[in-house]
């Protein structure tokens, strides 16, 4: 880990006097709790951690820590996989843990108000306890927040159905690097005032500024919830049973993919036991969340039985209880344990269109195995969304992770996909960006961050890469 030496005295008191002392942190231990999210981009300690409580003390900070020039690292709740919450040098981090109010539930119009350092899971608690249904879910609930899923447009298993974040953000408060505070609260889904400026926001990894609150929409709290677990002999059957379903069942909310070999680390890693007596190609996780117990679970077991005997599917377990269903998304819910166990890896997270992802699939999983015999390179994803993952490690040797890169990008853009459908860009992907975005779109981002952040204070070097002679620290 790196450290930095440098006095930071000065700027902890002054932060301290104008913002109060709960707000800073230079402890040891907090400074390592905040040196690093979930990639494998290099840990660095930040300087300091401030730790706003509102999202004006956000916004004050912000404005003090911009005229001193001082290079600021926005953290939610650092399960990013793009290393774009991981400090870099001379930058402190601005957690915003604290801030996870909840300001205001419209339980009538099913929307909810909140501040952005508030966990997915805590927000999906609070409004189901009162019949309503937030719909984002991603295996890292329990941490991330709900401002960081808009910073990254966090996408998940239920996209098929409801869309990813920018979908489900009707409103949004936003903290420039100077500390205006940029309000676009609305409450509507249809506002025709104008250009949609919370979407310059969403997905934009914190490099145009802070978000601090947020307006959700809300879906009615499904009452019942199918869970099926089928295997397949090819991708090219997992698209039939896909569109299959998508004809039939209006309710279905996820399409998961695993390939064969996930499915047997999945089984080593958390000790699960094989889900058929034979294995398969390819399986997918296939749930439906809506209102009638015995409606939908009798479409469900038509549509799936009328896939068997199709021969579209090879073998099939329907949930019979809740039990059940937790047996099954078990399989794809030991990906966090898989990062953490082929760590350093290379993660993907690309995006493809469906008529390529086979092909993909196949030549990736030739060009790995034969390249790099001694890794481990397992392939699941959101099927449905065109969202592919690709896990594929361990890798001691920085070279040939990068070689793991290098071969899997350029495959993804002659297949005409996108290098980043999920996690984003961060540091990571930075340079692999021109696969997918022209120069003239990569020039307007910087227009926008310069216009937004002239001093260029917040998240620099993510994302889009500096411009040229800003890559030294603005720190004396
Ligand atoms: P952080 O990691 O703290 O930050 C991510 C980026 O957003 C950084 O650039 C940071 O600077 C910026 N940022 C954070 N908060 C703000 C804010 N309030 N304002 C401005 N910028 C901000 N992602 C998916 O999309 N789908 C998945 O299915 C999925 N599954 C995952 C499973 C596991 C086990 C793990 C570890 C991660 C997974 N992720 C997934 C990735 C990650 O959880 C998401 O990217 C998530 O949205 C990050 O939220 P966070 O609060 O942890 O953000």
């Amino acid at each position: 880990m790196s450290t930095q030496t440098y006095d930071m005295t000065g700027l902890q008191q002054t932060l301290r006097e104008r913002l109060g002392a709960h707000c800073v942190s230079v402890d040891e231990g907090v400074l390592d709790a905040h040196a690093c999210d979930w990639s494998d981009a290099e840990k660095r300690r930040p300087q300091l951690v401030v730790m706003p409580r509102t999202p004006d003390e956000a916004a004050k900070a912000l404005g003090m820590l911009s005229k001193l020039g001082q290079k600021v690292v926005v953290q939610g709740g650092l399960t990013g996989l793009a290393g774009g919450a991981t400090p870099q040098a001379n930058e402190v981090a601005m957690s915003l843990a604290r801030m996870n109010a909840i300001e205001e539930f419209d339980t009538i119009g099913g929307t909810i108000t909140v501040q952005a350092g508030l966990t997915l899971e805590q927000l999906q608690a609070h409004v189901e306890a009162q019949g309503w249904f937030f719909p984002l879910d991603l295996g890292a609930r329990g941490s991330c927040q709900i401002g960081g899923n808009a910073a990254t447009n966090a996408g998940g298993n239920r996209v098929v159905r409801f869309g990813v974040m920018r979908d489900l953000v009707l409103g949004m408060e936003v903290a420039l690097a100077d500390g205006t505070v940029l309000t676009m609260m609305n409450k509507v889904t249809k506002n025709t005032t104008g250009i949609d400026l919370k979407q310059l926001f969403i997905g934009s990894e914190g490099i145009l500024g802070v978000i601090t609150r947020l307006v959700l929409k809300l879906e009615p709290k499904p009452t019942v919830s199918n869970t099926a677990l089928c295997a397949l002999a090819s991708f090219e059957a997992a698209t039939r049973l896909l569109k299959e379903l998508r004809r039939r069942l209006p309710a279905l909310s996820s399409f998961e993919l695993m390939w064969d070999d996930f499915m047997s680390a999945a089984m080593a890693i958390g000790a699960l036991k094989p889900p058929f007596t034979t294995s398969s190609p390819v399986y997918a996780i296939v749930e439906t969340l809506g209102a009638s117990e015995e409606g939908e679970r009798r479409a469900l077991e038509e549509a799936l039985e009328h896939a068997l005997e199709n021969a579209i599917v090879e073998d099939v377990i329907v949930a019979q209880s809740l039990d059940d269903a937790q047996r099954i998304w078990a399989y794809r819910e030991t990906v966090g344990e898989l990062l953490g166990r082929l760590k350093p890896h290379a993660a993907f997270d690309v995006g493809l269109p469906m008529i390529a992802m086979d092909r993909f699939v196949t030549t990736m999983k030739t060009t790995l195995t034969s390249r790099f015999p001694h890794q481990t390179h397992l392939f699941f994803g959101h099927l449905g969304d065109g969202n592919l993952h690709l896990l594929s490690g361990p890798y001691a040797d920085a070279t040939a992770m990068h070689e793991v890169e290098q071969l899997a990008y350029e495959e993804v853009r002659r297949a005409g996909g996108c290098i980043s459908a999920e996690h984003g860009i961060g540091v990571v992907k930075q340079e692999f960006l021109h696969l997918s975005r022209s120069p003239e779109e990569t020039d307007l981002m910087r227009k926008l961050k310069t216009l937004l952040d002239p001093r260029e204070i917040l998240n620099g070097g993510r994302l889009i890469s500096e411009p040229v002679g800003e890559s030294t620290s603005k720190n004396s």
